[in-house]
């Protein structure tokens, strides 16, 4: 078993405190000449944080490709993926709805962004684009598999796993067990993630001082009733809609659950990334939640990739946000759309820090949005992307402990332990 490091969640905790207060202190009382303030911004802040999200992104790949190839290879019967495949998407499809709904249904009674005028805006010219859902579609079937992954195509990688996992498991008699070579491979890039990790109080502490060196805490008034709805959508969906969920579907215990989750969201929250979370959210689902590793294996990976709950509460927040603030009011079908797009979107989103941002955009056009309005969003949202990140994780262990104990793999010894 691969052992996280020791003492990483305190550790994390203290950078991104010493982070804030560092990059507060030179924010605010600007102690340090001009030059020593320019290198400390530069060459420790921006480039420890760029170096830290590199490395995770440099796992990713790597990382979804092997786990789901192994799971999927080492499943006894095909049957029982068509099953678990199918219960999967299902609750992830549901989990995310619900995700949006509340968002939506939150935004509207609350208003975050009524008599609200903003100058923050950005060059619509310098805003990456957003793809449509026709290319997001094809995009699952990659003509070239090297250069979907040169590309981060995500879902494209998930494909081709499966396809790839399925035709080992078909094979394994003739090829001479070479699904453990991946196996093993799978274990050598966890223990990788796990090394790069280790670094992460160090990384946090960057990218938090990173942000506050630059923008100070003020732009949190700029755009706080967004900030704090969000978050409580957040917080709300995570211990409602899961509980309920664990409740209805396994009668497992939610406080347990929880418990047992705090390392993962702790790990998701510095990361900004349900990729990089990848090996510890299956350590933690197997080993302290009791899931079997054929189910673990194979919802997680793709968990980690399509399912976003946090992701789709904030394009939810931001879209209800960015339309009161320009003055438009959404209608019931619109709300409906809202609903669509963000589910479809939140799939298409990858795994990595701030890519939901870069999703938000096509739903902003949809609607004739203003995409200037996306500046106030990006300001605020290196802390947002690390709690939501959390959400996204604590869904795909939730819907890994229903799919299991429906199947009856799940071990309610190990659970309850
Ligand atoms: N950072 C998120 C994740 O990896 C994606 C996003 O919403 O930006 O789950």
């Amino acid at each position: 078993m691969i052992e996280t490091p020791k003492n990483l969640t305190k550790n994390i905790l203290l950078g991104m405190f010493f982070g804030l207060l560092f990059g507060a202190v030179i924010f605010y009382l600007d102690p340090l000449p001009e030059y020593l303030t320019f290198l400390i911004g530069t060459y420790l802040f921006n480039l420890g944080g760029d170096i830290f999200i590199n490395l995770l992104k440099l796992m990713i790949v790597p990382l979804v490709f092997f786990s789901l190839v192994t799971g999927i290879s080492s499943l006894g019967s095909l049957k029982s993926l068509g099953n678990i495949t199918l219960k999967t998407i299902g609750l992830y499809l549901t989990t995310t709805t619900i995700a949006v709904s509340l968002s939506l249904l939150v935004g509207s009674i609350f208003r975050p962004g009524s008599g609200y005028s903003s100058d923050l805006s950005v060059s619509p010219d310098s805003l990456p684009e957003g793809q449509g859902t026709y290319e997001t579609i094809l995009g699952i079937f990659p003509s070239n598999i090297i250069q979907a992954m040169a590309d981060n195509q995500m879902l494209a990688i998930v494909f081709f796993s499966i396809i790839f996992g399925l035709a080992l498991n078909k094979t394994n008699h003739l090829t001479d067990n070479i699904s453990k070579a991946f196996e093993k491979l799978n274990i050598v890039f966890m223990q990788l993630v796990i090394m790069i990790i280790s670094f992460a109080p160090i990384g946090v502490f960057c990218l938090i001082g990173k942000f506050v060196i630059s923008d100070g805490l003020n732009v949190f008034q700029e755009a706080f009733m967004y900030v704090i709805l969000l978050i409580s959508v957040l917080i709300l969906h995570t211990f409602l809609t899961y509980s309920l969920m664990l409740k209805f579907f396994t009668n497992l215990s939610v406080v347990t659950f929880f418990k047992k989750m705090k390392d993962v969201a702790i790990f998701a929250f510095s990361t900004s990334s349900s990729a990089a979370t990848i090996p510890v959210t299956l350590n933690t689902v197997e080993n302290n939640l009791g899931v079997n590793k054929n189910v673990a294996s194979f919802v997680v990976p793709v968990g980690a990739t399509i399912n976003m709950d946090g992701t789709a509460i904030m394009q939810g927040m931001a879209t209800i946000f960015i339309a009161q603030m320009s003055g438009i009011e959404l209608t019931l079908v619109e709300y409906v759309q809202v609903v669509i797009l963000a589910v479809a979107t939140s799939i298409g989103t990858a795994a990595v820090p701030s890519a939901g941002t870069i999703t938000l955009i096509i739903i902003l056009q949809q609607f004739g949005l203003p995409l200037e309005a996306i500046g106030i969003i990006l300001a605020v949202d290196r802390i947002l992307d690390m709690i939501r990140t959390s959400v996204n994780v604590c869904g795909d262990a939730a819907v890994s402990c229903i799919v299991a104990s429906s199947e009856e793999e799940l071990d309610k010894q190990i659970f309850n332990s």
